[in-house]
């Protein structure tokens, strides 16, 4: 009855931890040799935050995560568009948090490793293709420290392994590499002073040309500095070409750096967070198009491997978390076999293939273009370019197709009640 899945990210631990939870023998496959705290800030929206809470992790996520209270848009010159509470600020009874990456991959990986014993985590094993039969499924993974291939059985194999998943390929063989829309993101972390609430998500800037700040560690009281992630985007002809996208390229700052160099707005400068990191990375803002299924079977797809999209409303790793936890709760319904998944794919798979097509229009920031399309950018009183009740509403409207509008998640039943079991 063993569940197979491809990939110890984000979307794949959730997994290990939820089919723990629910009693369903299970193995996570990762290719990398050994598990890093690799990546910079996320954010986690309140839809996941409930379900690793749910998990008995809420203790763990805040020791490493800042509680997001406020979400900023503002114009390159800092003069604010628009701001609004986030999390419990906001009235949710979960945060929102802002958290290292790499911090929450090992959080979920040492609780796993915790409950269910270091043998579920199989390191240094790289999935290279599958076939089923009625009654089961084989997965072949390269053992990266010999080479050999190793065939394993199990009743089901999930794919969660990210933007580059080869178990998407037997899905789409012929989709080639991701979309590159033409936007190139640069990644680091920096010390400064507090930003407004010190706990506010802010994006200042246009379409074009943004900077994206948010601290992921308390305020030092020593320095009274904090630690924080900022992400510089710049927009290029897509026609060009940006070369592969790997969350994990290092570069020097001279490529993007001067065009932030007058960006020091007095309540955030840019210029010196940018010289303050130790290490940037450059990743070139990639997507793919939705699939007609991720379902095959016994093989499903989850995550960045089934819904990979741009990160501008920040729930790329919500939603591999709600992913995980959905198939759980339609493996307590139906038991541990095609049905199943199915059932997961009808949940999921409509609503979130068009968020990645609202993602890849703006999502959220959008507002920021329509700022610039009726003004310029450049304003006295915002009200005046952009009624506060025109920007509520579209709001309400990307956080219902992303799954954290308020009053519904805040009155929703537990996906997993405790104690249910497949
Ligand atoms: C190193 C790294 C750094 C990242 N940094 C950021 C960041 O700073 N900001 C941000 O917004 N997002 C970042 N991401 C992406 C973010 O984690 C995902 O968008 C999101 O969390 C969805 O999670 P996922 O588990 O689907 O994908 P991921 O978190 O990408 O996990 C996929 C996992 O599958 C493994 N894998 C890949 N191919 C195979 C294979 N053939 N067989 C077995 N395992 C395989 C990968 O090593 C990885 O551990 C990063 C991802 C990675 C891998």
């Amino acid at each position: 009855m063993t569940v197979l899945i491809a990939g110890g990210g984000i979307a794949g631990l959730s997994l290990g931890l939820t089919l723990h939870e629910i009693g369903v023998p299970f193995r996570v496959y990762e290719s990398v040799r050994s598990i890093r705290p690799l990546g910079v800030g996320i954010n986690l929206q309140p839809n996941a935050v409930r379900e690793l809470d749910d998990l008995g992790l809420a203790d763990r996520l805040g020791e490493i995560g800042i509680p997001t209270e406020e979400w900023v848009l503002a114009s390159a010159e800092g003069n604010e568009v628009y701001a609004e509470p986030r999390g419990l600020a906001a009235g949710y009874r979960w945060p929102q948090y802002s958290v290292h990456r790499g911090r929450l991959q090992m959080l979920l990986h040492d609780a796993l490793v915790e409950r269910a014993g270091a043998d579920h985590v199989v390191v240094g094993h790289r999935f290279v293709d599958a076939s089923q039969t009625p009654s089961g499924v084989t997965a072949t993974f390269e053992d990266r420290a010999t080479g050999a291939r190793v065939a394993i059985d199990g009743e089901l194999l999930v794919g969660a392994d990210g933007l580059h998943s080869a178990v998407r390929r037997g899905f789409a063989p012929d989709e080639g590499p991701p979309v590159w829309g033409g936007a190139v993101l640069w990644r680091g972390t920096a010390f400064g002073p507090p930003v407004r609430t010190g706990a506010s998500f802010v994006l200042l800037g246009s379409l074009d040309q943004r900077f994206v700040h948010y601290p992921i560690a308390p305020v030092e009281p020593s320095t009274g500095r904090q630690l924080q992630n900022w992400i510089a985007e710049l927009t290029f002809d897509p026609a060009e070409g940006w070369g592969s996208s790997d969350w994990n390229r290092r570069v020097e700052t001279d490529t993007f750096a001067p065009a932030f160099a007058d960006w020091d707005v007095g309540w955030l400068d840019v210029p010196s967070l940018i010289a303050g990191a130790d290490e940037v990375f450059e990743y070139p803002m990639v997507d793919r198009d939705p699939i007609d299924r991720w379902v095959d079977g016994r093989i499903a797809l989850m995550g960045d491997a089934a819904h990979v999209m741009y990160p501008v409303g920040s729930n790329g790793a919500s939603q591999a978390i709600v992913d995980a936890r959905v198939l759980g709760r339609r493996l307590v319904d139906h038991g541990v076999g095609p049905a199943a998944l199915s059932a997961y794919e009808a949940d999921l798979h409509e609503d979130v293939s068009a968020l990645v097509l609202r993602n890849r229009g703006a999502g959220p920031i959008a507002i920021l273009g329509e700022v610039d399309r009726r003004c310029g950018g450049v304003f006295d009183d915002i009200d005046d370019v952009i009624p506060p009740a025109e920007v509520e509403a579209f709001m309400a409207g990307y956080k219902a197709a992303a799954g954290f509008a308020m009053d519904t998640l805040n009155a929703a039943a537990p996906t997993i009640a405790p104690g249910e079991k497949a």
